[in-house]
This record gives structure tokens, sequence and C-alpha cells, in this order.
């Protein structure tokens, strides 16, 4: 067996400094890193500060002793994966009953068998790494599922809600409106146009002005509103908690700051500039189901086309 260039940070905790110094001294001359405790409470210390691999625990100590540290150890989420091996006296079969009830993962009983404590302590140390190894792992595929989760949810191209979720958002809140007799307001957008500055300066240019009002419209409302791309250069906003006239002075700024928006080359549109036109459709005032309420919004928006666009319609007039 190698018992020789081991990585690992012990604890070694015992209330008599020969005891420390022995089991240090086994420790160190294979590589382990050794943190020493003289009580209960500094091993708790210690443990939280130092974050030890492995506890080698004196059970016989003054105070708190070491069934009552193991004991907190393993009660303790961030450190109840320390193995912990409870330093014995010879043969007290009730001591081992009670450190298992403790806990505990080992024992070892004095005097010590320096090749038996080593044994033991490379074997604990190997499983906590294999641990640590599956709860890096497990981290990683929590945060990989997280990313999973936003791109699902996400307009590739702006960064928006995709219709999936907007759907699926507008449908809970509308639900929760109806529970708690709130409004809620839906915003339809679309560019104005679009088609034109497309044909004029590309696709990719089509694009950028795509991003960029879409920024704008997710600035411009509140945290737990929802800023969706419908579909190709149509959007759509939720606005929680809103009333027609909240929600339509919402759409007016948003007209108005891509109305000022300096976008590239925008003079060369048919009304010199980028616009966009809006249907506003509101909770209950207006309908009441999901399908009608995006149809009111959607007529509105036609409305807002057939007037002449940049505008915001509200109304049925
Ligand atoms: P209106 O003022 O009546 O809305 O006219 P419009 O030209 O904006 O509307 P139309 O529906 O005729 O054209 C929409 C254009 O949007 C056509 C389509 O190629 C373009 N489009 C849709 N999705 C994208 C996209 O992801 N990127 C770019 N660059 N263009 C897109
Ligand atoms: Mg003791
Ligand atoms: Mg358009």
């Amino acid at each position: 067996m190698q018992l020789n260039n081991n990585t690992g940070r012990i604890l070694v905790v015992d209330d008599l400094q020969a005891n420390v110094q022995l089991l240090t001294t086994y420790l160190k001359a294979v590589g382990y890193q050794v943190v020493p405790a003289r009580d209960g409470e500094e091993a708790l210390l210690k443990v939280n500060e130092t974050k030890p691999d492995l506890i080698l625990l004196d059970i016989m100590m003054p105070k708190m002793n070491g069934l009552e540290v193991c004991s907190r150890i393993k009660a303790d989420d961030m450190t109840k994966y320390i193995p912990v091996i409870l330093v014995t006296a010879l043969n007290e079969i009730e001591d081992k009953i009670k450190g298992q009830e403790a806990g505990a993962d080992d024992f070892i009983s004095k005097p010590f068998n320096k090749l038996e404590l080593l044994t033991r302590v490379k074997s604990l140390l190997r499983i906590k790494s294999l641990h640590d190894q599956l709860n890096e792992k497990i981290a990683e595929l929590e945060i990989a599922k997280e990313r999973l989760r936003q791109l699902a949810i996400t307009d590739g191209l702006t960064g928006l809600s995709n219709h999936r979720n907007f759907k699926e958002f507008l449908m809970r809140e509308l639900d929760r409106a109806k529970r708690h007799q709130l409004h809620i307001s839906v915003v339809m957008i679309d560019i104005d146009y679009f088609k034109h500055y497309n044909d004029t300066h590309g696709h990719q240019a089509g694009d950028v002005l795509l991003k960029k009002a879409s920024a704008l419209f997710a600035e411009n409302i509140r945290k737990n509103d929802l800023a969706a791309r419908y579909g190709g250069e149509e959007f759509a906003l939720v606005l929680i908690e809103t009333g027609k006239k909240a929600a339509t002075l919402v759409a007016e700024k948003i007209k108005d700051l891509v109305e000022e928006y300096p976008f590239a080359n925008e003079h060369t549109q048919p009304n010199g500039r980028t616009t966009v036109s809006m249907g506003v459709a509101t909770y209950p005032t207006d309908a009441t189901e999901f399908d009608d309420l995006i149809r009111c919004a959607d007529l509105r928006l036609y409305k807002a086309k057939e007037m002449g666009r940049n505008r915001v319609i509200s109304f049925d007039s």
C-alpha cells in the first residue's frame, strides 16, 4: 500500500497535547496537512474555518465531548460529508455504539497503531474525494440545467422571451388576475415598414434594428412585466396589475422612445424614421379570455397601421 505523497487536510482534535503531536507526526510524515484543535469548541470553529477533508476526533474531552462535536458536524448540511474518525480507548464497545449514533464514520483505538491509522485515513479520504467530485458534477449539472431552461424560454436573436414563454406567462398571469381581481394589459407591437428597411439595408441591418428595439421594450417595462418576441418583427408586452390608462401611457412612452432613437440609416424609411405601431388590450375591460385579449390587441394594432402607423390604439372607436 502506497502511503506517501498524500494530500488532504486533517483536523486533529484532542485535549492531550501529546496525542495531537503524535498524530500530527504520523500524518505529516506521509504528506497530509494537519490542523490541530484542543477542545470541542475550537474543533467546531476550525471545521468551518478550514474545511478539513477528515476529522480525527477524541471522545474524552472536557466541556464538549467528541460525541457531541460529531453530532453537530453531522447535523450541519455544510459539514456532514466530512468523514469523522472517533478516537476511543481500547475496546470501549459502548463508545462505539454511541459513536455510531453520533454519525461517526470509523473508529481508532488508543494506543495508535500507525499503519492501521494511516490505512483508515486513506480510505476515508478516498471516499471524501469521490464525494467532492460528485458534488462538483452536481453543481455543474445544475448550472447547465438553468442555462438550458433560460435558452428554452428565450428568443435567440433579441434575448426577449420567446412566443411559447409569452403564452405561458400571460396564461398564468391572467389566472392570477382573475383570482385576485387585478387588471392586466397586453400590448402588441409591430415595426413599421420593416420590410422596406430590410430590403434597403439588408437582413443583417434589420436584425440589428430588431435587437435595439427589443432592448428599448425590455428597458421600459417593470421588472415583473414581460417583453416577448411574438414572431418576426412583431412583439408583445404583458403589463401585470396594469389597467388600460397606465398601459397606454407605457405604450405611448415606448412608441416615442423608438421614434426618437437614432437607428442607423432610418431616413430612407417611407416616413423618414423608424417607428412602431401598437395595440393595447386590457383584462377585464376589453376581454376576459386569453384568445380574445390577444385578438383585441391585434385588431387595434391593425387599426394603428390603417390610421397611418407610429401610434398606439387602446380603444375601438
Ligand atoms: P408594416 O408597416 O405594415 O408592418 O409593414 P412591414 O414591412 O413592417 O411588414 P411586413 O409584414 O410586410 O414585413 C415584415 C418583414 O419582417 C418581412 C420579414 O422578412 C421581416 N423579418 C421577419 N423576421 C425577421 C428577422 O428575424 N430579421 C430580419 N432582419 N427581418 C425579419
Ligand atoms: Mg481526552
Ligand atoms: Mg411591420
